[in-house]
């Protein structure tokens, strides 16, 4: 069954699917769902409507532990690890024709607890979610080692071996798919996992892991516990057995990471951080309306809460009225807010109103700083967490708007009137995960490409790219790639053997 199917539903189907929704709300550890020790719990609200979805167990660092000693057991006793690779695979890819079973179930958790359109969630993170598993399935049996050249009578091999024991915390703008980016190479290199999904999304990643357990994938390896940030997260983070933290987040947060690294075992710390990503669209773009349309896709898809949303826009002075007209057209056609679940929607609200909250005082400063907004936010009643498309002209690189991560629809835009200036404004960030160059000169696009400050860059595109692209930043943005093969022995080690022969 493929979920691309599946859009051909209209919105009272998807509401009668929605109504018939059986919402798990335990913890999963051991293969199985259970409560939290301390029976605590918390609420699962959609921000589309304001409704509790469910009461979500509440997991604590009593929770952890728990998860952390069952998957240690697992780890040791060699469950997954030791497993032949083609036996891995085939759970891995049972694992992925489940899910895409499930599609529908895992789709409408997404819409509901999070509030991305379900249109996207079908079309954008599900079918990116399987690839995600089926690679690093792939990738399972090409692993090789090494035999280095040695006098006769030694042998040195150089093998690579799971961690053990890995954490991952994961935030919630793209709930299932930043946390398989995680899973699929954990799983994949034969570690054992504790996922600490984002409180504000807590639905879907419990069911992914009942998945793997259907699949054929062994009780105490892939374990969920949701919780706060701050106390679930944390204790994941400062446990002792866990020999590796990969994080996708807020830089605040992975700063802290690094923290209780330090002050417990010394694990590595893989960081998926922030964005303030520069869009630079030179004087020679082949095509400005091409070039405007995913101008505004780039900063509007998600409801611009993207962690490398195309959120700078520097455009160059004699292309400068013309870009922000187009793009204040565009948008109006493009982007209008909507029940997530219908699938015509294009616009969702934000995950929550307390981030509302935050993106609305991010606006009101640009205002107060003296930044003009040229696309005003229409009324939308309601109880939703909606807030219409954003965009700021006359903002200079001192301004809060222009230097901070806003994650919400709000894009600015600066005019240039030279390569070197566009390349100073693009840079001068403290973030540095994506970037692009609009431009039909080659080498103008060469040489841009190699000044910008970014792990990503594209050429005359936005966001393009597949399995074989290592995703992250530079600078505040992080400090390791998801995706790309490489990511498989980043949740390994390097075991160097020297045997002395007798010969
Ligand atoms: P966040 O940092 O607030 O939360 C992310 C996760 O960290 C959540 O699971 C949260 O519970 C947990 N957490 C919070 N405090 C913690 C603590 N003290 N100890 C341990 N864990 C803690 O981020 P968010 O608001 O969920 O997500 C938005 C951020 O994620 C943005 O900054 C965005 O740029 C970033 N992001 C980055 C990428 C990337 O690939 N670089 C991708 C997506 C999102």
């Amino acid at each position: 069954m493929s979920t691309l199917a599946n859009t051909n539903r209209s919105l009272s189907d998807w509401q009668a699917m929605a109504a018939g929704l059986n919402i798990q709300t335990g913890l999963f550890i051991d293969g199985h769902y259970q409560s939290a020790k301390r029976q605590g719990s918390f609420a699962s609200v959609n921000p589309a409507t304001g409704q509790t979805l469910a009461m979500m167990a509440l997991g604590e660092a009593c929770d952890v532990d728990a998860a952390v000693a069952n998957a240690q057991v697992a780890w040791r006793d060699g469950r997954w690890h030791k497993l032949a690779p083609r036996q891995r695979m085939d759970v891995m890819f049972n694992w992925a024709n489940l899910v895409e079973q499930h599609g529908d179930e895992l789709a409408l958790l997404e819409c509901l607890d999070m509030g991305k359109p379900i249109t996207d969630v079908l079309n954008i993170d599900l079918p990116d979610v399987l690839r995600t598993i089926r690679f690093f399935a792939e990738c399972i049996d090409k692993l090789e080692g090494a035999v280095t050249h040695t006098a006769a009578n030694a042998l040195h091999t150089i093998v690579h071996e799971p961690l053990g024991v890995v954490g991952a915390i994961t935030p919630w703008n793209y709930p299932l798919l930043m946390a398989v980016w995680k899973l699929a190479p954990i799983l994949a290199a034969g570690n054992c996992v504790v996922l600490k999904p984002a409180e504000q999304a807590p639905l879907s990643c419990t069911r992914l892991a009942q998945l793997f357990v259907q699949a054929g994938g062994p009780a105490g390896v892939f374990n969920v516990v949701n919780g706060t940030g701050q106390e679930a997260g944390r204790a994941l983070a400062l446990h002792h057995d866990v020999a590796k933290i990969t994080f996708t987040g807020s830089t605040a947060v992975g700063k802290l990471l690094m923290g209780y690294s330090g002050q417990s075992n010394m694990k590595r710390v893989a960081l998926e951080t922030g964005g303030k990503s520069p869009q630079i669209f030179m004087p020679d773009l082949y095509d400005l309306d091409a070039a405007v349309d995913r101008a505004v896709g780039g900063i509007f898809d998600n409801a611009g809460q993207v962690c490398n949303a195309g959120s700078r826009l520097l455009v160059h002075r004699s292309l400068h009225d013309q870009f922000v007209d187009r793009f204040v057209t565009r948008t109006r056609e493009l982007y209008q807010p909507g029940d997530p679940l219908d699938p015509a929607t294009t616009l969702g609200p934000l995950a929550s109103h307390a981030h509302l909250g935050n993106v609305q005082r991010r606006m009101d400063q640009a205002l107060a700083d003296g930044a003009t907004q040229v696309l005003p936010t229409p009324a939308f009643t309601g109880p939703g967490a909606f807030c219409a498309p954003a965009l700021f002209v006359g903002a200079h690189n001192r301004m809060a708007i222009v230097q901070e991560e806003v994650f919400g629809p709000v894009a600015t835009v600066q005019a240039f009137d030279t390569e070197q200036e566009a390349l100073m404004l693009a840079n001068d960030c403290q973030f540095g995960l994506a970037a692009s160059v609009w431009t039909s000169d080659l080498n103008t696009a060469h040489r841009m490409v190699s000044a910008l400050e970014a792990g990503v860059t594209w050429v005359n595109c936005f966001g393009d790219g597949d399995m074989s692209q290592p995703f992250g930043g530079y600078k505040l943005s992080g400090n390791s790639r998801d995706k790309h093969a490489s990511s498989l022995t980043s949740y390994m080690q390097i075991k160097s053997s020297w045997f002395n022969l007798q010969r």
